[in-house]
């Protein structure tokens, strides 16, 4: 379920200090540390998924979930509009194996990672 040497296994069982802005039993939304937008968090599973590559049908709930999570929480933050990136593998940008949803906005310029 968790992974003792994952930094947002680490978050979600909050051995490793966040600013968590929701979570429930099943996921958690967090500020990232380094953002690249006026507002930026993340949203994982509190299971750890290494990444979308790694999905399948059975984790088409906590997929949605996570998804819908992200407008309700950009509407929170008073976000007009928002950007979502998901990195997965290394050659997709990933450095944290966690599976994670960037929801990000807030200037008139759009940031890429
Ligand atoms: P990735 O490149 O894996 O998609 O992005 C990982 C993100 O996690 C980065 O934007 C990075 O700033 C964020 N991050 C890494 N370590 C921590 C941490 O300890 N706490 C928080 N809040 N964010 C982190
Ligand atoms: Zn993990």
């Amino acid at each position: 379920m968790t992974m003792d040497n994952c930094i947002f296994c680490k978050i979600s069982q909050k051995k490793i200090p966040s600013t968590i802005v929701y979570e429930d039993e099943e996921m958690l939304a967090f500020k990232d540390i380094n953002p690249i937008d006026k507002v930026h968090f993340l949203i994982i599973p509190r299971e750890h998924i290494v990444n979308l590559m790694e999905c399948n049908l059975d984790h088409q709930d906590i997929l949605s979930k996570m998804l819908l999570l992200a407008p309700k929480l950009a509407k929170e933050f008073g976000l007009k509009g928002f950007r979502t990136m998901i990195n997965s593998g290394k050659e997709g940008g990933q450095e944290v194996f966690h599976i994670h949803f960037h929801v990000y906005g807030g200037s008139e310029k759009l940031a890429k990672l």
